[in-house]
């Protein structure tokens, strides 16, 4: 037997980096995730006393031995299950990295979490860690225009095929699709590798019901070893307002450029679930260095700190800006999940989501003529692609991020000409209200 079975001695285990105990309730009583963000998984006393986790700007550490560096490698590469007990390599891990990890998981109730220079690193090393040549992927769409394009134009490289379904496609219908799959992976002599969704999907807000999603995955496939992943991407309403774990999911992903994030000033992602579903994406992490840098997981940890006041200050500006805008003359209708009118739309929110969100569509009567009149006369609201930052921003996906989608997927995805994306920020609600005022004055 190799020697990390036994018990190092003494003296060559790594000194500790995690605090022990990390204070997790009080009398009983289990601190909220909001109370956590400011002390889970750092200890002070392990940096000088330091109150925030310094930046550990290195890009390799000391071994205290030998038998520990042999340990640790043991653990990057997978020869020992459970990961890395040690520091080793800062495209594997390092401080800043893994106290975000713990922070994030802490939202989802998550076993494991992995964070990622980006959101798209973190989907595209996702796809690239569970899907394996001629095997199937199903989605729900629309997906975020560069998750389409890893599937469609990246992932077909390796050839890989794909079906998808509408977001508000009913769990018949998504069993049936299933189905479809894996009779064309049977034929192919492949496997059904992952079920990926998007919800709400951008810019409809349309949602996607996870539940049905995943009783129809188990219905289909059993519970057995070649069972697909149910992996979402919950960057619109996560961590607040929809928790898709509790809801069946196995993966969530996130770019934390967004909400999280929340400053605009960062760009990064996550992946979180159990290990069994993880270690495998932590391993092509591993490979390819798609893992965040310190300072960006620095940074993160200064964002997690205020992300509940944040997203609830946003999602209160929200709802009331929506009432403003719901009754306005100039506004033909509103994508805002506070006050959907469709009844299996409004059951799919009530079931999973926790909150309205305060990133939304608005439908400008007129078309793109009045929207960019519109956008044009806002005074506080910038006029930028992304959300979930402090500032309330404004674009023309039709114009802007859609504007690479043939005319008729637009029609079908109800991307038209007058619709105004905004995601809101956590300025003065009556203020924003002013300047939409005069900005649809000016129309
Ligand atoms: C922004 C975004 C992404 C991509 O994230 P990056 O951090 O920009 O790589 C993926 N999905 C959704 C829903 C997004 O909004």
């Amino acid at each position: 037997m190799s020697d990390h079975n036994e018990n190092p001695p003494l003296g060559t285990m790594t000194p500790r980096r995690r605090p022990k105990p990390d204070v997790k309730e009080i009398d009983g009583r289990r601190l909220k995730p909001s109370t956590l963000m400011m002390g889970h998984g750092f200890d002070p006393k392990l940096s000088e006393g330091s109150l925030k986790a310094p930046i550990f700007l290195t890009s390799t550490f000391a071994f205290e031995s030998a038998a520990a560096g042999k340990r640790h490698f043991e653990g990057i590469t997978g020869k020992r299950p459970g990961g890395a007990e040690g520091l080793v390599y800062s495209r594997f891990n390092n401080p800043n990295q893994e106290i975000v990890e713990d922070r994030l998981s802490v939202w989802e109730e998550a076993e494991d979490a992995l964070v990622f220079s980006s959101g798209m690193s973190a989907i595209a090393t996702t796809m690239m860690a569970l899907v394996s040549q001629n095997d199937v992927i199903v989605h729900s769409g629309p997906l975020y225009a560069a998750t389409e394009t890893m599937i469609a134009k990246i992932m077909s490289k390796f050839g890989i095929t794909f079906l998808d379904f509408p977001a508000g496609a009913k769990p018949e219908d998504i069993q049936e699709m299933l189905q479809k799959a894996k009779d064309i992976a049977d034929d192919r002599g492949s496997k059904v590798a992952l079920v990926y969704l998007e919800s709400p999907a951008n810019p409809t807000n349309a949602l996607v019901d996870i539940e049905g999603v995943s009783a129809a995955r188990d219905a289909v496939f059993g519970t057995g070893d070649d069972m697909p992943p149910v992996a979402i991407d919950n960057t619109f309403l996560g961590p607040l307002w929809q928790r898709p774990l509790d809801h069946g999911a196995d993966i969530v992903l996130y770019s934390l450029t967004k909400y999280v994030g929340g400053h605009s000033d960062l760009v990064a992602g996550a992946a979180l679930g159990e290990k069994r579903w993880l270690d495998p994406i932590r391993a092509m992490r591993n490979t390819i260095g798609t893992i965040t840098d310190p300072n960006t997981a620095w940074m993160l940890l200064r964002s997690l700190e205020t992300v509940e006041l944040r997203m609830s200050r946003a999602g209160e500006n929200a709802a009331k800006v929506c009432a403003f805008l719901k009754t306005h003359p100039k506004v033909e209708g509103l994508g805002y999940l506070g006050m959907i009118e469709d009844a299996r739309q409004q059951d799919i929110y009530e079931r999973h989501c926790l909150g309205a969100g305060s990133t939304f569509s608005v439908f400008i009567k007129g078309g793109e003529e009045e929207s960019f009149r519109f956008l044009d006369n806002l005074k506080i609201a910038k006029l930028a692609v992304s959300l979930g930052g402090t500032e309330t921003l404004a674009s023309h996906p039709a114009a802007m991020t859609h504007i690479s989608v043939s005319d008729d997927r637009k029609a079908a995805l109800g991307i038209t000409d007058n619709l105004v994306r905004i995601s809101i920020g956590v300025e003065d609600a009556d203020d924003l209200i002013a300047d939409f005022a005069q900005a649809l004055d000016a129309v």
